[in-house]
Parts: C-alpha cells; structure tokens; sequence
C-alpha cells in the first residue's frame, strides 16, 4: 500500500489560532505560595463582616433558576446615584477588564487603533491586540507624567479611536492631574478612556469633567473596579461611566446576561458601606506615606503615587536579586524590571501595617 500523507482533519489536528495572535503571549501574574502578598495591588482586608452577612441573606432570596436582570437595574441605580449621573450612563461587567474589552470590541477592532502611553497598565495593550486593534504606542517622561507634546504627536500621526489613560497610572504610581486630562480630551479624535482602577487613593478623578459637561465631556469614558478599593477582587466587578451611546455600544458588544445575579447582589450591597471603603482607603494612604518615607533612606529611586503601591529601583544592587532576596523572607512584590521603560524596576503594593514593616525590613536587609 502507498503511504499517503493522512488528511490533517481526519488526524483531527487542531486549527492554528489566528495569525495576529500567534505573537501574543498571556497576561501573567506569577503567584508563589508566601506569608507576605504584595504583588498584585488588592486590598489587604476582606470587605466589612456586615456586607457578607448582607450578601449571606440576600443570596437565599435569589431565583437561581432565572436568568439574572440582564440590565442589572438596581447595581447601575446604585451606582449612578453613588457617582451623581443617570443610570443610562452606566454599564457593568466582569471586571474592569471586561469594560475595556466591550469598548474595544465596540469602538475598535481591525483597522482602527488605540493610543496609549507607556510605562502603563499591560492589560490595554493585550486586550486592544486581542480585539484586532492596532495600537499606537507613545511614552511618558522620565518622571513617568504625560508629555502633551508627545500627546498630540500620537494623535495626530495614528487618528486613533481610542486614548487610553490609566490615572492613577499602574505600574508607576502617579495621577494625571485634570487640567492634562482635560486638554487629552481636547486633543483626541475618539474616546479618552480613563482607567480609574485606583480612583479613590487619588486626590482628583476625571468625574469631575464628565460631570462638568465641559468641551468633549461627552467622549470622556471612566473606568472603575470594586477589585481594589473596594476589597472585591474575588467577585470580579467592574463598571463604565460615560455617555449614553457608549454605554449603549458595550451592551450591544456583550454576551447576554453576562452579569449573574450574585454578582450584581455583591456590588449592590457593596455601596451600603462606603464608610468602611473611605477609611480602608485611608489606612492605607498613610500606609503608603510610611513606605515612602522609610523607602527614602535607602538606595532605592523612588517615585511619588496617587496609588495603593509604590515603584522603586534599587541603585546599587540588581533588581531580580533583590526580588528573590525578599522572596526569601516570604515577601512577594512585582518584578517589573524587565518591563518596556521600567529597567530595574520593583513594584511593592501597600498592604497592612505589619506586612509593611516586614517588607520593609526584608528589603533594608536585601540591600545591605
Ligand atoms: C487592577 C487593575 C484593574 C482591575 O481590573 P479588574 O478586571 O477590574 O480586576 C484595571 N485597571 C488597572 C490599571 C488595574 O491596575
């Protein structure tokens, strides 16, 4: 019998994925099992022991054989009157995440393009790619602010349908302050899209422009997450503040009922203990100036944020060896330092007193 090269189907060999993707590799968040957690920027306390009881209950009251509200009616009420704006301009989804990815499947995808401005957050990078939206990357000053020259040099050279902004900008620290985000507005051909992930550790949030109607306010987008500040990064819930079309064009992206009922329960309830929200926040905040301060006497550069972490790059020794050395005594930060612009750069994220203090001398000891 002749050999014949056997069909591929038959072998039932898998298709190759699609060739623009073929490049990209995941979005990893290395975990290790350590007494210390200070890599990924969630809050160090679980929500207040009232909102779980609260969610205890009403989750008996839930129809589970029911497909959930699909307009998430009373989670976006709730939010609109937290925030000062109508519901309709309000849309909720699986993470902030999913917000980004239903304003890209909405507003971009093949031959359009996002800008953005690096050291920023990876995630608008990766989700811009996976949507087939070609990315236009600018890069932001040594002291990692917003150069509006270069701004407008992006804009201009790409016409992109999209501006990322990240403010507080994640990994670096630091909030654009209004008057730059407000002249980006100007700028921008498409959508400002503001991702305000660290919103409440910051002294000023774009809402003030949406809310203000200004020039352009209307192609002002605002991203927030209960993942951080709200001690919720296990629910995975994230919502959108923008103009009534915008929110209109992520419902039309997003899969139906994509919000389960526990989910919209959990944030609801969520709202209720804002006082406990503010004073976490606050807690940390001066966490935060703690770091800083004790991080100012030692070789380390440092830079100032708006934010629940803070970069540093050790001066005198190799960042990758100080990370391992702090994973020694059980302390994990983020190694940015092999990340585009962020050379021999760590990240630490603020955590309880207590784990602070042994961060902090984990690391006096790492750089002696
Ligand atoms: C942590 C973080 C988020 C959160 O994403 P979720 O999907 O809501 O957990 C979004 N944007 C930035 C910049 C972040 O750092």
């Amino acid at each position: 019998m002749a050999s014949v090269e056997p069909d591929p189907r038959a072998r039932g060999a898998l298709p190759a994925v699609r060739a623009d993707l073929a490049a990209l590799t995941g979005y990893h968040s290395p975990q290790v099992d350590v007494e210390v957690r200070l890599n990924t920027n969630e809050a160090p306390l679980p929500p207040p022991p009232g909102w779980l009881e609260a969610y205890r209950s009403g989750l008996s009251a839930i129809d589970f054989n029911r497909y959930p509200d699909r307009d998430a009616t009373l989670l976006r009420q709730a939010l609109a009157d937290s925030h000062g704006v109508r519901p309709d301009r309000v849309f909720c989804a699986n993470g902030s995440n999913e917000i980004l990815q239903c304003l890209l499947l909405a507003f971009g995808g093949p031959g359009r393009t996002a800008a953005l401005f690096e050291p920023t957050y990876t995630l608008h990078r990766h989700i811009a790619r996976i949507t087939g939206t070609a990315v236009a990357a600018g890069i932001r000053t040594d002291q990692f602010l917003l150069d509006l020259g270069e701004v407008q040099r992006v804009l201009e050279a790409h016409d992109p349908v999209i501006t990322f902004l990240c403010s507080p900008n994640n990994p670096t620290g630091r909030a654009d302050p209004i008057d730059q985000i407000e002249a980006v507005l100007t700028m921008a051909p498409g959508l400002v899209v503001v991702d305000e992930a660290y919103g409440q550790f910051a002294p000023s949030s774009a809402l003030d422009l949406l809310r203000r109607g200004g020039p352009g306010a209307e192609r002002l987008v605002i991203v927030r997450t209960f993942s951080k500040t709200w001690s919720m990064a296990g629910v995975r819930l994230g919502y959108v503040i923008a103009a009534p079309e915008v929110i209109q064009a992520c419902q039309l992206v997003v899969l139906p009922y994509h919000l389960d009922a526990a989910k919209q329960l959990a944030g609801r309830l969520a709202l209720g203990f804002v006082t406990e929200m503010e004073a976490r926040v606050a807690m940390l905040k001066e966490e935060r100036g703690r770091i800083a301060a004790a991080l100012a006497g030692l070789p380390v550069e440092t830079w100032p944020s708006d934010a629940n972490f803070i970069l540093f790059r050790p001066t005198a020794a190799k960042a990758r060896e100080v990370w391992a050395r702090l994973l020694d005594a059980s302390v994990l930060v983020r190694d940015c330092s092999e990340w585009p612009g962020l050379d021999g750069c760590l990240r630490v994220t603020v955590g309880l007193p207590d784990e602070n203090d042994r961060f902090l001398a984990a690391l006096t000891e790492s750089l002696r």
